[in-house]
């Protein structure tokens, strides 16, 4: 079989992955990535907590496990090749009490099933002996949790794309993808180029991108923004690594933690609300489009109506520095409101079902020539690599067929 020609739309750090995966497995016989801003890694790579997870807490033999555990190998191996910054501080995750201990104690268990390696409950002692400022009556400790800059392994990833001949399109939005009986019409700025294979990547956009490409608009993306504090520099000695609370089941993302940047900065934050639009970075910017199609969709009224403590719980800390800072003070009591300054936010791509309930796993959804990252949140830029890796693998299964 002759090799297809290729397309990817989007050059977030997994776009860009799988584009590179696409030339260095040899599966396309040439590869176009478009990406719709002036440069590559502009929303979801760029705006994150720089965390290559370990594994923790995902369900053992999904998705999320498998590609994360694989991620973090092929991402240590990049970093190390591109000289991109790369700092193995560990994670400690805090338990208060008892009922999250017992909590902790599964995700051990998880932790365990996944293969992430050196993990362990400590005790007080230990806790003060690695995070001295931090308090909790036992905690998980994660040695192999690290942190790098996504926005460096993205432009690590893309050098290595284009070293291969690969083309690099920026400044081209893609409005449609038809599936012809030949191939797959690319439309990017009222011109049309045909591939025989596309791979949408389009993150905060994705669900948009399929709909109009034939694949139903379900799931539904629902932007939930994450805003981040930063510690004055006079108290960043308050964290050594990463000191995560233990994620309460009732509620959807991990809770306020408290994260060493690779540049040395401190971030506390993100909480977790409702985005005045797919790309609303700042605080009262809003998007009527964005926000009708929220509205307008069931799934969220659904998920809003179950998740009112929740809201309740992040609103808060939305309107309220004070609050902000208290949910991290529960884990580092020096901390104070004159501690912190503002930091930037980041926004979700969060898939949400007709019913309301948010997608866990990763979602790969397609036909025979172009298939969709319709799921793809945290822990996805750890996994970007190996989630190219699968993408690759499900695209020459289904033009076998
Ligand atoms: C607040 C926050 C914290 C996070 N923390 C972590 C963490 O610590 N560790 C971790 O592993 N993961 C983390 N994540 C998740 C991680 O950032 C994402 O999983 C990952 O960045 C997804 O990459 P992506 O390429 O799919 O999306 P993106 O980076 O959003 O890229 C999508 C790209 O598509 C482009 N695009 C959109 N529409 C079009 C179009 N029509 N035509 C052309 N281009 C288009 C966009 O401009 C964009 O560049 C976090 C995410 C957030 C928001």
């Amino acid at each position: 079989m002759t090799k297809p020609t290729a397309a990817v739309v989007g050059g977030g750090i997994i776009g860009t992955a799988v584009a590179r995966e696409l030339l260095h497995s040899g599966a396309a016989s040439a590869v176009t990535l478009f990406e719709k801003e002036a440069e590559l890694s502009f929303h979801q790579t760029g705006h994150n907590s720089g965390v290559v997870h370990a594994g923790l807490y995902y369900e053992p033999g999904g998705l999320k496990a498998t590609l994360c555990r694989r991620g973090v190998g092929l991402l240590r191996e990049l970093a190390a090749r591109h000289d991109v910054p790369f700092d193995v501080c560990g994670k400690v995750v805090v338990a208060r009490d008892a009922v999250e201990l017992e909590r902790l104690r599964v995700i051990l268990a998880r932790a365990v099933a996944n293969g992430v390696p050196g993990v362990r409950m400590i005790d007080r002692e230990e806790l003060g002996a690695l995070e001295p400022h931090a308090t909790g009556i036992a905690a998980l400790h994660s040695p192999t949790t690290a942190i790098t800059d996504y926005r460096r392994v993205t432009l690590a990833l893309a050098e290595d794309f284009t070293a291969a001949g690969g083309t690099l399109l920026l400044n081209h939005p893609v409005a449609e993808l038809v599936e012809t009986g030949a191939g797959v019409r690319v439309e990017s700025g009222g011109t049309a180029a045909h591939f025989g294979l596309v791979i949408n990547c389009t993150g905060l956009q994705s669900d948009r991108l399929a709909g109009r490409s034939g694949d139903g608009r379900e799931p539904r993306i629902v932007p939930f923004f994450g805003a981040y504090m930063l510690l004055r520099p006079e108290r960043r000695h308050l964290v050594n690594g990463l000191i995560y609370p233990v994620p309460d089941p009732r509620y959807p993302f991990l809770g306020v933690h408290l994260t060493k940047r690779i540049d040395g900065e401190v971030m506390v934050g993100p909480n977790a609300f409702l985005a005045g639009g797919r790309e609303a970075y700042r605080g009262l910017q809003f998007s009527p489009r964005d926000l009708a199609d929220v509205a307008g969709f069931p799934g969220f009224w659904r998920f809003a109506a179950g998740n009112v403590p929740a809201a309740f719980r992040e609103g808060r800390t939305v309107l309220s520095k004070r609050a902000f800072v208290d949910a991290a003070r529960a884990y580092v009591p020096e901390l104070g409101v004159a501690d912190v300054v503002p930091g930037r936010r980041g926004i979700r791509a969060q898939a949400m079902k007709a019913d309301g309930s948010l997608v866990d796993d990763f979602v790969i959804t397609g036909s025979r020539r172009i298939l969709h990252v319709r799921n793809a949140p945290s822990p996805g830029a750890t996994s970007a690599m190996a989630i190219a890796e699968h993408i690759v693998r499900q695209a020459a299964e289904r033009m076998a067929v």
